[in-house]
């Protein structure tokens, strides 16, 4: 026997035509690359999605197929979030900042259809066209060509309908070994993740509410904001370039209530505002998140009176896992137990599931008892099951995705994070790979050995360094170390430093011990 409910399909396209309607009027501000400035309201913002919907119908794309966006955060971008879903398709956000293989990579395996892009990326995209193999249909934000595409159109249409299971969004990760990994979003799961978005623990959205987002639209949907906070009625500011000083300009002038940003954005922030004596008066809700939040970071946030959420989550997870959501005893607490707390991780929303295991067996499953650490599993209906493409596979199919992250969980379930068993680098909020760094490495004649680390840095939160054995009688100096991997991996992705040793640590199975040269370099301090 089924329920006697209405039929009302979990699908996101319900999310804009509610902001339309009950939120018609709430602006969306762009300021873009050249420093002009544009509003557009929600309203808005669905007729253009619609006009985008025919405009993609009329390049012949179908249900299903994938609208990729190179752009930074703005009102068009936000337009294209709406209109790719609209025509039934799957919006996939790829990240500027990704090299040219991985570029090559994700946009070929997700065989992207149409490619949207602000022209800052022109140079991108014309060294990269002649490798991206699927992409029919290339259109820039700029220079009035996004507004003449659309412009052709009326915007009278319906937007695609299908199933809630169908999928709508693709977003790759490089936090894990090998190439980026394509995590693909459904109707449903986003929608889910939406209401949950919107509950007042979580970001602490509603219609009042002005959200200046620094976390871009192509970093796991940007926490998920632009189906938020149309779904709470927000008004967004966006800016289109990442420069301090614009972002405090804005946030004051449009007198912003919440931004979100990994710990190094908030970092560039305090700089600007300690050298130009810059407040933020009106800034009650920062939402942290990406890389773990520094003392200092959390403790200035709440003297001046802000909310700080320090929340974990993945791409993987749409990205909610935790947030800072209040304890019960939070009013009990002084104000030093109180960043005790918001240095941790936060807990659990309805809806998502955590718990840790034993690291070398993870059948046992370990108490929550605020000491013992283990890898953290997430399950839950915005989790994913399976990599874009990748086999089905039994052992996923039991539901809990192991993290790669190394946990404790309180009592309470307050998560705090210890280690990470991935072997990557997040560094300013992206990925490195030191498998990669160490491969490049290791096909240099002198070197024996090399393993990278992360090591704390107070800019990046994280830097890698490059730990190497020399072949007996070898010389090689770091910088020519440097020069040699400088072929092969991003400029960014450099080691900060070369260390030279005569032995790396190995585990039982003769791999390298991360964990053993992380503890040996424990105390190691970069160069700011
Ligand atoms: P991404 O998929 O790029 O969002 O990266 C997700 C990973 O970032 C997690 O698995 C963690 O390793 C790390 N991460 C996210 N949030 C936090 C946090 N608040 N503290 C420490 N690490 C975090």
């Amino acid at each position: 026997m089924l329920g006697a409910m209405q039929n009302w399909d979990l699908r996101v396209t319900h999310i804009i035509d509610h902001a339309a309607r009950e939120h018609g009027t709430r602006e969306i501000l762009t300021h873009w690359a050249d420093g002009s400035e544009t509003v557009t309201t929600w309203a808005g913002i669905r007729d253009d999605a619609l006009k985008m919907t025919q405009a993609l119908r009329r390049l012949g794309v179908k249900p299903g197929e994938r609208i990729a966006t190179l752009a930074m955060n703005h009102s068009r971008h936000l337009v294209s979030w709406y209109g790719a879903v609209g025509v039934g398709g799957v919006l996939h956000t790829v990240n500027p900042r990704l090299f040219d293989d991985q570029l090559e990579y994700i946009a070929n395996h997700a065989e992207d259809q149409v490619l949207l892009y602000d022209a800052a990326f022109q140079p991108l995209v014309d060294r990269m066209k002649p490798k991206w193999t699927t992409i029919k249909h290339y259109i820039c934000y700029d220079n009035g060509e996004f507004e003449q595409w659309i412009g052709a159109e009326d915007g009278d249409t319906q937007w695609a309908q299908g199933d809630e299971r169908d999928p709508c969004m693709l977003c790759y990760t490089s936090g894990t070994t090998g190439n980026p990994k394509g995590v693909l979003y459904e109707h449903r799961s986003t929608m889910l993740h939406a209401i949950t978005s919107v509950q007042p623990p979580i970001f602490d959205l509603d219609a009042r509410s002005v959200m200046l987002p620094v976390v871009p639209m192509f970093h796991a949907a940007s926490w998920g904001l632009p189906w938020g906070g149309a779904a709470a009625g927000i008004k967004f500011v966006f800016s289109a370039v990442n420069d301090p000083v614009v972002l405090c300009e804005l946030m004051n002038r449009e007198k912003v209530t919440h931004s979100a940003g990994v710990p190094t954005v908030w970092l560039s922030m305090f700089q600007h505002m300690d050298a130009a004596g810059v407040t933020l008066p009106t800034l009650r809700q920062a939402i942290i998140g990406g890389s773990a939040a520094p003392r200092f970071m959390i403790e200035r946030l709440m003297r001046a009176g802000v909310n700080v959420a320090h929340a974990w989550g993945m791409t993987e997870t749409s990205p909610i896992g935790t947030t800072g959501a209040k304890c019960w005893n939070w009013d009990l607490l002084s104000f030093d137990e109180q960043v005790d707390v918001k240095m941790m991780q936060g807990r659990v929303p309805f809806g998502v599931e955590l718990r840790c295991v034993d690291l070398d067996d993870p059948a046992k499953v370990l108490p929550r008892d605020g000491q013992t650490s283990g890898a953290l599993q997430v399950r839950g209906p915005w989790v994913i099951k399976r990599y874009f493409k990748a086999e089905a596979d039994a052992t996923v199919e039991d539901q809990w995705f192991d993290t790669g992250d190394v946990a404790i969980l309180h009592p309470d379930g307050t998560l705090q994070l210890t280690d990470r068993t991935k072997d990557v680098i997040k560094s300013g909020g992206e990925w490195i790979s030191s498998v990669e760094l160490e491969n490049a490495a290791m096909s240099h004649p002198a070197v024996a050995e090399a393993a990278a680390i992360g090591i704390y840095h107070p800019r990046w939160d994280e830097r890698p360094i490059l730990v190497v054995v020399t072949k007996t009688g070898a010389e090689v100096s770091a910088d020519e170390i440097k020069t040699h991997l400088a072929v092969s991996v991003a400029k960014w992705w450099l080691p900060d430093a070369v260390e030279f040793v005569a032995e790396i640590p190995h585990g039982g199975t003769g791999k390298v011990s991360k964990k053993d040269l992380r503890e040996q370099f424990r105390d190691y301090k970069l160069a700011d």
